[in-house]
């Protein structure tokens, strides 16, 4: 039996698991295991989200059950507290885990820099209790405001300050420029009161992307009332107020700390003999900077197959490997973190079976940054998109992300966050698809819809449907243009036939006209499939069917029970008869309450309320869900 361990359940660790999974499925005697402190993958790109108050906090975690759920993989929930190599194990809180081959990808740590106070002092935004505790705090901050009747205290407790105009910071800062009116709002505040800074050491923000680039985001700042101090480093950070070089200072109670990454803590404290300072002083330049970025920034260094440079059987993936490709560093982003995870997954798959292993390619696609829900920026595949366009590519970026991790469900979930359950406006489309309904307005088009099917069925079953010359000849709805029940004015023959129908028609109405007229084609061939196979078809075997199913949509309907199911066949039923050509504009309306029904319309007043939560249960239970991700609902409620 091969062990694989996983240690991290960031990009590089879950894209390492699930190709590790893909690879292995077939091999008994390969045992593959995720080991995490958390029970969810934390999507870090969205982190600002949550801490700006966008989205709600679990918009940010995809839960390992339901990724691994339907895989080989196994999840042990542990915090590792070390790793001795000697002895291929993994020292967790809980346990001590063997391995053969381990994929190491802890991620990253906030860099301080040695600057005194800001660790203690500030807010990071690098992990999913950063957000949720920098969110709670700025909430905080607007009630202590609210509560404040000193002008100059309030506008202090009311100062937001963002360190560092990386991507991390400005998209921070869009969050925060767009959170201020609703909070203002909601705690009685001055909007003139709050103050949204970022102070930035260099001159420049957002130094990777291009000039054009930098120049719409700022303008976009200027717009939104952002103060910038650039060529500003901070220098001290206290509990109320920072110290920039030069020695001037600005009061602020919030300091959100986003001036880059290193390694983590844990991987400057593993037994790498490359992880760890010799003590002698570097002889060349690229020994100094290896030296800087291995030792002060914790990051372990990998060969081309992303494997350890100290030892074979340990993979490097993510924010914490130090490679060098073609002398460029790899950068700490997500693409690095899930092609690294690739690599190190494809040679363990190799090594397994002693084939050749495959080097190191980078495929960087670009950048994309958001600052707010409406406004990004994008270098992507050598195009600079700026507004609404970026903000669209952002989306499909991070849905493509998702729909390769946790397929359908998670997309749909994505979705729900980011545009059908968003407040105070903040998504690109403003609040158009986030106004809700309550489910008891639906309550009158439900029992409407079901009292006519059922009415449908009763009538045919009254007016012979078991005889085959009348069964086709309902009045009632699906029959247009009938005066009285086996009258069809398209049936008048003779010399008047022409005046008749018309008059006929006229009589009724435009309403009683069928929706689709005769001579379309999909009408016509509707006819002919009725005609020539339909036909063929024992009269009994298709009207006894076809009448017990619209009483069953009446019954499902009126009884809210299966309502899904039911305005799912009352729209089919509506369809066939509207390309049968039966369909009047009088019963049209049929089709649209069908749609209209299909968003949980049985749990107001109907036994779908008890019935659905079962039933979700159980199906996200089933092998079919997790393996294809088609979960229904929130996965984790399916125990
Ligand atoms: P960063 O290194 O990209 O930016 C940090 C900024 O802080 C720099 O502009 C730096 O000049 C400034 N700074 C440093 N010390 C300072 C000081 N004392 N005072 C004032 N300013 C100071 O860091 P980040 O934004 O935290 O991002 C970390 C990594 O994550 C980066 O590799 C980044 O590319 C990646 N990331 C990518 C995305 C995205 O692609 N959308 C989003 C977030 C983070």
């Amino acid at each position: 039996m091969k062990k694989i361990a996983i240690l991290g359940a960031g990009y590089g660790g879950v894209q390492a698991a699930k190709q590790l999974h893909k690879l292995f499925k077939k091999e008994k005697d390969v045992e593959i295991t995720l080991y995490d402190r958390n029970p969810f993958h934390t999507l870090m790109t969205e982190l600002h989200e949550v801490a700006g108050g966008r989205c709600e906090p679990e918009s940010v975690q995809v839960s390992l059950e339901k990724i691994f759920g339907g895989t080989t993989v196994s999840v042990v929930i542990d915090t590792i507290k070390d790793i001795s190599f000697a002895k291929n194990t993994l020292n967790g809180v809980e346990a001590t885990y063997k391995y053969d081959y381990l994929v190491l990808g802890p991620g990253a740590e906030p860099e301080y820099f040695g600057i005194k106070g800001a660790k203690e002092n500030s807010f990071a935004l690098w992990s999913y209790n950063d957000a949720v505790r920098l969110r709670h705090h700025i909430e905080a901050q607007f009630l202590k405001a609210s509560r404040e009747p000193n002008t100059m205290k309030r506008r202090k407790i009311l100062t937001f300050t963002v360190a560092g105009a990386g991507f991390t910071g400005m998209e921070m800062l869009g969050e925060l420029l767009e959170w201020k009116k609703p909070l203002c709002q909601r705690y009685g505040v001055d909007e003139n009161d709050v103050s949204i800074v970022m102070v930035e050491a260099m001159t420049e923000i957002l130094p990777i992307l291009p000039k054009k680039l930098r120049e719409n985001t700022m303008r976009f700042l200027a717009r939104k009332g952002a103060i910038l101090h650039l060529n500003t480093p901070i220098t001290e950070v206290r509990t109320d107020g920072i110290t920039v070089k030069g020695g001037s200072a600005i009061d602020t109670e919030t300091l959100i700390w986003t001036c880059g990454v290193r390694g983590p803590e844990f991987a400057s404290k593993l037994d790498f003999t490359g992880g760890k300072d010799s003590g002698k002083p570097a002889a060349t330049e690229e020994e100094t900077n290896l030296k800087f970025n291995i030792v002060k920034k914790a990051r372990l260094r990998s060969n081309e197959f992303m494997q350890s440079v100290e030892f074979d059987n340990v993979y490097l993936v993510g924010d914490v490997l130090w490679f060098s490709e073609k002398n460029r560093i790899l950068p700490q982003v997500v693409e690095t973190a899930l092609q690294t995870a690739e690599c190190a997954a494809h040679n363990i798959y190799s090594d397994v079976h002693s084939k050749p292993k495959k080097a190191f390619r980078s495929n960087y696609h670009g950048f994309l940054v958001s600052v707010g829900s409406k406004f990004a920026v994008a270098h992507v595949m050598g195009m600079l998109l700026t507004g609404f366009m970026a903000m669209a590519m952002k989306h499909l970026v991070n849905l493509h992300y998702l729909w390769e991790v946790a397929g359908v469900n998670a997309c749909w979930e994505y979705l729900q966050h980011h545009f059908f359950t968003v407040k105070d406006g903040r998504s690109q489309v403003g609040n158009q698809l986030a106004a809700k309904m309550p489910s008891y307005w639906m309550l009158p088009i439900r029992v409407g819809l079901g009292l006519m099917w059922l009415g449908e069925a009763v009538a045919k079953v009254f007016e012979g449907w078991l005889n085959a010359d009348k069964g086709t000849s309902s009045a009632w709805m699906f029959s247009p243009g009938v005066v009285q029940p086996g009258v069809d004015p398209d049936s008048l023959a003779g010399a008047t036939e022409v005046v008749a129908k018309k008059e006929i028609h006229d009589l009724l109405g435009f309403m009683a006209q069928p929706i689709l007229p005769k001579d379309l084609f999909l009408v016509q061939w509707m006819q002919w499939f009725m005609d020539n196979v339909l036909s063929l078809v024992p009269y009994m075997l298709l009207q006894v069917p076809v009448v017990f199913l619209e009483g069953l949509v009446g019954l499902a309907l009126l009884g809210g029970t299966f309502t899904w199911i039911g305005a799912i066949a009352s729209l089919a039923l509506s369809v066939n008869f509207l390309f049968a050509g039966t369909l009047t504009w009088n019963s049209a309306w049929m089709l649209f309450a069908s749609v209209a029904l299909l968003g949980g319309a049985g749990k107001v007043l109907g036994l779908d309320a008890w019935i659905m939560p079962w039933l979700q249960r159980w199906w996200n239970r089933t092998l079919f869900a997790k393996r294809t991700y088609w979960y229904l609902g929130d996965a984790r409620k399916r125990k």
